[in-house]
């Protein structure tokens, strides 16, 4: 199994007090410097090319976010979305993880791969920087999947406490691509309710404030993984969020560590039963560093297994 990084990852910073800051990737890194963790098959993330971020985002799209990175301290794509001096190539090794990782599990050179990177992706839609992504990593590996490598069945797998607005959009009416979700709602970004269907690709599961372990693996049994085993994947690509953690800052749900350990293996299962045992996840959020750094090697360790 495959590891996907860069230290560049590390130089995005998106200001002052800002959540999505280099200390998670420390932290996450920290945690699979272990034992447990050697025989990760640690790579360098290439950068994305134009020909790859076209395929998922309009080239105005690129223009701007080329065209707003400072020389020197922030500027500001959204709200809550800013690019520092090192941020271009942060988000372009994060992207251009995504689809080298897609290129080694379709080439057999790895089973699975795990690229632990920033800024997240999930939020970027086609046109638009937001929610602290300015490329969306996983959508441009599926992206890549179909176009590079000809495959007709690609899962997308979101259990961000948010929901993949970015994602959700881009893939709306690409039926070569089934984005399944689990997310909080009402929250940030306000979409994903359960009428949100795109060409029947899409299913949301919303989960109310406060839902817990049972709440959270009741919809993935029953809503969420009966249709990712009925679509038989090719390829299952996770937007691997831990911000639907307890401790989690930013969110209200009650997922446990060993939930996220739970989810992966039954992932994993997904991708022996359909896809060859291909699976690639990205990092997404994920903002309590404690919960990150239990939750992902939870994650990472039932991927190795
Ligand atoms: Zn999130």
């Amino acid at each position: 199994m495959r590891l996907y990084t860069h230290a560049a990852c590390l130089g995005h910073h998106a200001g002052p007090g800002h959540p999505e800051a280099p200390a998670r990737l420390e932290a996450v890194l920290q945690a699979l410097d272990h034992d447990r963790f050697v025989a990760l098959d640690r790579v360098e993330a290439p950068a994305a090319t134009r020909e790859q971020l076209l395929r998922v985002h309009a080239a105005e799209h690129l223009a701007r976010v080329f065209g707003a990175a400072p020389q020197q301290g922030f500027s500001r794509l959204d709200p809550d979305t800013a690019m520092s001096p090192g941020s271009l190539e942060a988000a372009l090794r994060a992207a251009g993880a995504c689809c080298a990782a897609v290129d080694a599990v379709l080439a057999g050179e790895a089973r699975r791969a795990f690229c632990a990177v920033r800024p997240p992706g999930h939020h970027a839609t086609r046109d638009a920087a937001m929610g602290f992504c300015l490329f969306n990593n996983v959508a441009a590996a599926a992206a890549h999947a179909l176009d590079a490598h000809g495959l007709k069945r690609v899962a997308v797998v979101d259990f961000d406490v948010h929901h993949g607005n970015g994602t959700q959009a881009i893939f709306w009416d690409e039926p070569r691509v089934l984005y399944v979700s689990s997310h909080q709602m009402p929250l940030y970004p306000g979409t994903g309710a359960i009428n949100e269907h795109g060409a029947g690709n899409i299913v949301n599961a919303p989960l109310p404030p406060g839902s817990g372990s049972a709440q959270f693996r009741e919809v993935w049994e029953h809503a969420l993984l009966p249709r990712l085993f009925a679509f038989r994947p090719q390829l299952v690509l996770v937007s691997a969020g831990f911000d639907a953690h307890r401790l989690d800052p930013l969110a209200n749900l009650d997922v446990e560590t060993e939930d996220f350990a739970w989810i992966t293996r039954r992932l994993v299962d997904l991708a022996e039963a359909h896809a060859g045992g291909r699976l690639v996840s990205s990092l997404e959020g994920g903002y309590s560093l404690t919960a990150l750094r239990a939750a992902c090697a939870a994650h990472v360790g039932a991927l190795l297994d």
